[in-house]
């Protein structure tokens, strides 16, 4: 495996950044701290001649209690969540994600907006193409559920679960000014697949934004993975609820790592909203996620098993948050 030659790019403000982003539209990546971009590109996935830096862009970095910079590194925000004592599940994922060498380097924006994975395309070039490719990367068909027209490769971030169960919100700026969205709204659940996010062209991450409720509510995040030191999540269930006494004032839960997209569950805990916790809800809502999530054959664990424990890890990740202080 090797990298090709690219042109580095190196802006110093977000102006500049964007303005590049026209340029060289259609052209080039941003390149955050590089973790899942340059791998990808050493197995010559989706090349691209140019490289747009945000390391030296100002206006997309800092951590604070109601703004995380999308160059902020999840080291930082280990830190700064440890040290203020904030968002507990958002503080359990990140956490989780990698190694600490690894969080040195990725930031929050890289990691909302990692490339999904696959068996079949997280592999060398020659290996992918003695099977002839696939839909994502230089191929026409897919190999995990053959039909030619959508990629099920996986989401395995750990953050955006998280970050979606307290409501979160996106700051994204390109050529037509600045806008926000809620979190869950960046990630396009009608598309093939491939195009995933409600970006536009050239358009970039600024910062994500907390509102001042986040902070009420009790929260966890619990993932499943082969080697706990190291590995992608092949499940994340993110949970979040305000309380009064045992009667449910607002919950919410999203899962990761099992389909394209992170995906929160309002319809299943709307319901739930003005009742009390009992074992039979917490039960129902367990197996209502487990019936409703379709993980493929793409990675390292069985489908089938990987459902059943999404019941499992709500339940867990439920009882975590309720025996946490508020
Ligand atoms: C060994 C290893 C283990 C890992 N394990 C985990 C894990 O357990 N859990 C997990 O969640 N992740 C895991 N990861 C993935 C890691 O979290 C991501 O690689 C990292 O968060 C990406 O951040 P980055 O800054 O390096 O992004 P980059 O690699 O620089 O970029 C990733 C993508 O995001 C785009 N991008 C980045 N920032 C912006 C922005 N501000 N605006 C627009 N586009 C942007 C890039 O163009 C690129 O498409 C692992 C990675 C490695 C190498
Ligand atoms: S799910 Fe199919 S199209 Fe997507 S990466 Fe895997 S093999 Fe390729």
């Amino acid at each position: 495996m090797h990298l090709d030659a690219f042109e580095l790019h190196r802006p110093e403000s977000l102006s500049e950044t964007l303005r590049l982003a026209q340029t060289w539209a259609g052209q080039s990546d941003f390149l955050a701290g590089g973790t899942d971009l340059l791998p990808n590109y050493k197995m010559h996935l989706n090349l691209r001649p140019h490289l747009i830096a945000l390391d030296r862009v100002s206006e997309l970095g800092g951590v604070s209690l109601d703004r995380f910079g999308a160059t902020a590194t999840l080291g930082e925000l280990e830190r700064y969540l440890g040290q203020a004592r904030a968002y507990p599940g958002v503080a359990d994922a990140v956490t989780e994600v990698a190694t600490p060498l690894v969080r040195a380097t990725a930031t929050l924006g890289g990691n909302l907006l990692v490339d999904t994975r696959c068996f079949f395309f997280n592999q060398s070039h020659f290996w992918r193409q003695s099977l002839g490719y696939c839909l994502k990367a230089d191929g026409d068909r897919c190999h995990v559920v053959p039909q030619k027209e959508r990629c099920y490769a996986t989401f395995s971030g750990d953050l955006a679960p998280a970050l979606m169960v307290v409501d979160a919100e996106v700051e994204v700026a390109g050529a037509s000014g600045v806008r926000r969205l809620p979190l869950r709204d960046l990630y396009d659940r009608t598309g093939d697949g491939i195009r995933r996010l409600r970006l536009a062209p050239g358009e970039l991450l600024v910062a994500v934004h907390l509102p001042s409720e986040a902070r009420q509510f009790r929260a966890s995040y619990l993932k499943l993975r082969i080697r706990p030191s190291f590995d992608f999540p092949e499940l994340g269930v993110a949970v979040a609820a305000r309380t009064d006494g045992d009667r449910i004032e607002a919950l919410r839960l999203a899962v990761g790592g099992l389909e394209t997209y992170p995906r929160r569950f309002d319809e299943l805990t709307d319901p739930l909203e003005g009742q009390r916790w009992s074992e039979e809800r917490i039960r129902d809502l367990a197996a209502a996620v487990s019936a409703a999530v379709r993980p493929v054959r793409n990675t390292s664990l069985a489908p089938d098993y990987r459902k059943r424990m999404a019941g499992v890890y709500v339940r867990r990740a439920i009882d975590r948050m309720r025996h946490r202080g508020g």
